[in-house]
């Protein structure tokens, strides 16, 4: 007989995973995935970091340790040290009680309920997010019922910050819109305001009344330091107005798949703050109920420990010399084949992610000729790269540019 589903149409392939599913049907000893953003060693493989492995053995050991229920809200230590690890453990919203912090299901859910929140509890429904931004960002919101607008972001002439652009979309944005601002490490362009930058755009986001609700899923991975990878998102709550914040561990910490984030809402006093806590207890709710323990409680006791988070800072900026080693490489290279184009900004581009120009006839070329994957807007994840494989990938770039 005919399914019950009989009329269900096949939606499109989500970009970011037919890239890496084309990758792996490839044969080619040589092929190369530069697509999804994840972080891989100089060997191309994955990467664990050792203070990870070292607080999952302290879990393991304590028999004190339960796996019931976590509350609706997560695991205690882990909201502490989150709030602390983005505003500073010396902020002042959290010592005066104006920030609320909730463990999420990863990075996403901290955005979808923080959409969810806003959609149900805050007046205005438009959301500006950037032109480009992470793939998933526009879902979140539609998916609470906003209403999507995008704001000018990146420059195509310069492959730079359009502030220009930016400021005057924000400018006319209506009064209380949200506004959703990479705090770092800016995915897919690599390219972040400077602090006066920043400085501007708060300004005129504090002028406007417009509602800031930044994600922050790559504090350290910019700089290696964690205070200067949090400045934009500081900045904001030095001046006593209000803002969402979306963490995630995946790429900070390398635990994508234990799917770690917390969202945390700063208000004008505690007992707003608190209000705001039992109102996203019932937007979590009829989601899962309740988180998962054991991503939250790796963080917790990193977090917790001195030592352990000097472990983490030095096995991060590890990380983020190695991406930085990586452009100059990568850079050189293609200055010595004579490649034609500016290519300054490989190095001026920072975090992950180098957008790199190319158009989607080059990038289905380096795939096609060279088995090479990127996603179509020509975004390098520049961790997918090695000293061995840059002198390919400049090749092939060079092809690209002077063939199509
Ligand atoms: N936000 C940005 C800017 C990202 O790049 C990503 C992941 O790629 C996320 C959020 C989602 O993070 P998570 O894996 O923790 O859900």
């Amino acid at each position: 007989g005919f399914s019950a589903f009989e009329d269900v149409p096949r939606a499109a392939d989500i970009p970011v995973y037919a890239v890496t599913a084309a990758f792996s049907k490839d044969p080619s000893p040589v092929k190369l995935n530069l697509g999804v953003g994840v972080y891989r060693a100089e060997d191309g493989k994955p990467h664990v970091l050792n203070v990870v492995r070292r607080a999952e053995r302290l879990l393991i050991d304590d028999t004190s340790r339960t796996k019931e229920y976590l509350p609706i809200t997560g695991l205690e230590e882990f909201i502490k040290l989150s709030a602390q690890l983005v505003f500073g453990a010396d902020s002042d919203a959290i010592t005066e009680h104006r920030v609320t912090t909730v463990q999420c299901v990863s990075g996403c859910l901290s955005l979808r309920i923080g959409a969810e929140f806003l959609a149900k509890h805050y007046y205005q429904h438009t959301v500006y997010i950037p032109e480009p931004t992470y793939g998933n960002h526009p879902n979140f919101f539609s998916a609470a019922g906003l209403t999507l607008r995008t704001y000018r972001y990146y420059d195509p002439i310069t492959n730079g910050l359009d502030i220009q652009g930016l400021l005057e979309d924000l400018g006319s944005a209506p009064s209380g819109a949200i506004v959703l601002l990479q705090a770092c490490g800016h995915n897919p362009t690599g390219v972040d305001p400077t602090v006066e930058q920043w400085e501007q755009i708060r300004q005129l986001i504090r002028l406007k009344g417009l509602l800031p609700f930044f994600d922050c899923a790559y504090q350290g991975f910019v700089s290696g330091n964690l205070d200067m990878d949090a400045q934009s998102i500081r900045i904001f709550v030095a001046d006593g107005g209000e803002c969402l914040v979306a963490q995630s561990y995946s790429k900070i910490m390398g635990i994508y798949a234990e799917r770690v984030g917390a969202l945390s809402i700063v208000c004008k006093t505690a007992d707003v703050a608190s209000r705001v806590n039992s109102q996203l207890k019932l937007v979590i709710r009829p989601m899962y109920s309740n988180p998962p323990i054991h991503g939250a409680a790796i963080v917790a006791t990193i977090l917790n420990d001195r030592d352990m988070i000097s472990e983490w800072t030095v096995e991060l900026k590890a990380m983020v010399d190695r991406l930085v080693n990586l452009r100059g490489q990568l850079y050189d290279a293609l200055r010595d084949r004579g490649t034609p184009g500016d290519w300054t900004h490989i190095t001026s581009q920072v975090g992950m992610y180098t957008f790199s120009g190319l158009n989607e006839e080059q990038v289905a070329f380096l795939m096609k000729e060279y088995h090479i994957y990127m996603s179509p807007d020509g975004r390098i994840n520049m961790a997918g790269l090695s000293k061995k494989t840059v002198p390919y990938l400049a090749d092939a770039m060079h092809a690209a540019v002077t063939c199509i």
